[in-house]
């Protein structure tokens, strides 16, 4: 237990960081106050700009200081492609991975009746509503390969089905330059249900 209670509560704080455990707080906390205060300062600071003035993008959802997001702003970005991703952190890992020139719609988190996420808190209708508009030729459906995120793309598969828009899901299968005896059963059955005709 530290002397200081101001100390406690800092290392407690920094526990909402994920991957942070009680070892790495502490480790964080000491770091800052022996070696880096302006770095301490500058950090603290940063957070609550952050925290203050990121707010999500009326259109898409994702991350924005304006009320439009730079994405969907941009009259060069495809209106008919609309790729829909649970995170803006998937939404960056698309946008440095691959060359796609469409837009975005960002679910900000899966369907989870448990957790209490269901369509409208992932703003379904908000989605429905722009396919409605007519413009989308295609929903590029990027949610994660996992139980709560497949059974995401069956209901958003639904919804482009009941607008008349063309949906597809990304294949997810084995990584370039993987052998199979190290890929997890769970992708390998993934990417052989998913096996194309070559
Ligand atoms: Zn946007």
């Amino acid at each position: 237990m530290s002397s200081s209670p101001l100390l406690s509560e800092l290392m407690e704080a920094l526990r909402c960081l994920p991957g942070v455990g009680a070892k790495s707080a502490q480790r964080m906390a000491y770091h800052l106050l022996e070696r880096d205060r302006p770095g301490a300062r500058r950090l603290a600071g940063k957070l609550v700009d952050a925290v203050e003035r990121i707010g999500n993008c009326t259109r898409c959802r994702g991350f924005s200081e304006q009320s439009l997001c730079a994405v969907c702003a941009n009259p060069q970005r495809d209106p008919e492609l609309l790729c829909v991703v649970e995170s803006p952190a998937d939404q960056s890992a698309i946008e440095l991975a691959t060359g796609y020139r469409g837009r975005y719609f960002v679910l900000l988190g899966r369907l989870s009746p448990i957790d209490g996420l269901g369509p409208r808190e992932l703003g379904l209708d908000q989605l429905a509503n722009r396919l409605a508009e007519g413009e989308v030729r295609e929903l590029i459906v990027a949610t994660n390969p996992t139980v709560e995120g497949e059974a995401t793309a069956h209901y958003l598969g639904q919804i482009a089905q009941a607008a008349g828009v063309r949906a597809t899901r990304l294949a997810h299968g084995v990584p370039l330059g993987g052998e199979l005896e190290y890929i997890d059963r769970g992708t390998i059955a993934h990417a052989f249900g998913q096996r194309q005709v070559l």
